[in-house]
């Protein structure tokens, strides 16, 4: 029997999507302990308080999860001290951004980011037939905010702003994102996407809750995936104005967020204490591998998050198998460069080798 030939029309804008390039998972030659540094995932368990949560609520997943994540919404809207109208949950903060295009932008309408950045932007903004307008990073790895708002035009709907920038782990400043805002039409919305905000250090980064009461168009975007340790749940949110949380529930996925992701959120925004302790330990790995890269001479942008940017050029394929020869699995991205993660003790202390044999470029 021969198979017939497939006919459905599908849309033309699936054509331009990217595919998403996951990390890869560990592997390492006979005998070392291989590591995952490749995914900016927390390597820490799941707390004892988060899984007793996760194992009583086994016994009820052949029921719908609350399809409102009342009380989700509720702790988190606490967390932040705003009302519980001005939360949206989704599937991760990617599953949020998806909602965010959907709910912004027609075919043909732009959405402007810095790039490099978070991989999965021109993914969202091509399902939704929108187009991405992508403004360098300068030499530094940072944001070039000026160069962003003069990317705007009447189609832009969307402006995602990453700090901690993912992958180069910089962050904005407070008076160049107030400059910025005050540049950025009223209509277009400002996203500020933190995935990695409980990372940052640096005192001159944003209050970006505060920031977000002072404008109307803004938008942040929180995940449970990185310091929370949450990543297989796939939950995050967005602080809104109430229009616009309005507007991204009704393009959420109906029971989008599962029970265990939201019993899990719930428990450890409680436990938020404990998680931190365990942020600030991979903060201080993060400080001790730079000082590490430092001291062997590599000249890096300081990172703000739990990984490290090496803009290695043309040496990003050698590097990358150096870290892999090591049993260590890290990010590539084409001949732009390698991204690390900040993991386990042993594992930083191994790569931290692996980078002074290869020597700084
Ligand atoms: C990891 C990451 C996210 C979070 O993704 P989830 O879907 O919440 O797991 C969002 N933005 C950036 C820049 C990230 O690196």
């Amino acid at each position: 029997m021969t198979s017939p030939e497939p006919s459905p029309r599908l849309r033309a804008a699936l054509d331009t999507v990217p595919a998403y390039v996951p990390g890869k998972p560990a592997a390492a030659p006979a005998g070392v302990t291989a590591y995952k540094l490749s995914s900016n995932e927390n390597p820490y368990p799941p707390l004892d308080s988060v899984r007793v949560v996760l194992d009583k609520t086994l016994d009820v997943v052949n029921r719908y999860p609350d399809m409102a994540s009342v009380d989700l919404i509720a702790a988190i809207a606490a967390f932040v001290g705003c009302d519980p109208a001005n939360i949206a949950v989704g599937t991760g903060s990617v599953g949020i951004l998806g909602q965010i295009v959907q709910a912004t932008c027609e075919p043909g309408d732009e959405v402007v980011f810095a790039w490099r950045s978070f991989e999965a932007y021109p993914i969202v903004a091509a399902l939704a037939g929108a187009r991405s307008v992508m403004v360098p990073v300068d030499a530094d790895q940072r944001h070039q905010l000026d160069r962003m708002a003069d990317a705007i035009t009447d189609r832009t709907r969307v402006v995602i702003v990453c700090s901690p920038n993912n992958p180069t782990g910089t962050v904005v400043h407070r008076a160049e994102l107030e400059a910025f805002l005050a540049r950025v039409p009223r209509e277009v919305l400002v996203v500020l996407d933190e995935a990695y905000g409980e990372f940052v250090r640096d005192p001159d980064a944003p209050d970006t809750i505060d920031v977000w009461r002072r404008h109307g168009n803004v938008t942040v975007l929180r995940t449970f995936s990185k310091a929370y340790g949450l990543a297989g749940l796939r939950v995050g949110y967005a602080v809104a104005h109430e229009p616009v949380a309005a507007a991204l529930r009704k393009c959420a996925v109906p029971f989008g967020v599962n029970t265990l992701a939201q019993v899990a959120a719930i428990a450890s925004l409680e436990a938020r204490d404990e998680l931190m302790t365990r942020v600030a330990a991979l903060v201080a790995e993060r400080e001790r591998v730079q000082a590490g890269l430092a001291a062997a001479g590599w000249a890096l942008a300081p990172s703000e998050a739990n990984f490290v940017w090496f803009p290695l050029g043309g040496h990003s394929a050698d590097f990358a198998a150096a870290c892999e020869a090591a049993g260590l699995m890290v990010r590539r991205y084409g001949d732009d460069g390698v991204r690390v993660t900040i993991g386990e003790t042993d594992a930083n202390s191994r790569f931290l080798e692996v980078c002074r044999a290869f020597g700084p470029r």
